[in-house]
């Protein structure tokens, strides 16, 4: 294993933060700040857990400051309360 080096599969369709900072060419604690405040467009299953980044999302962001499907939320992508409770939580 070779420290610091983060190989990025050509083919890989979704990144990890440490991947996307690979590919954007900053440190992962920044890309993962710039994932956190939703600057860049990624996913997270689990609040907490690991980011999904898209590679199409991700190259966008660097070529024009948004990918095209992004909406400006205002805690970004950290979890949609609002979205959940929509999805039939009100109980
Ligand atoms: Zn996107």
């Amino acid at each position: 294993m070779s420290a610091g080096l983060v190989v990025v599969p050509a083919a890989a369709e979704f990144l990890t933060v440490a991947e996307a900072a690979a590919v954007a060419r900053c440190h992962t604690v920044t890309m993962r700040r710039r994932v956190e405040s939703g600057e860049v467009h990624a996913t997270q299953r689990v609040k907490g857990g690991r980011w999904t980044i898209a590679r199409v999302c991700l190259e966008e962001q660097l070529l024009s400051g948004a990918c095209s499907h992004q909406r400006p939320r205002r805690s970004g992508n950290v979890v949609d309360l609002a979205a959940r409770r929509r999805a039939g939580g009100g109980r």
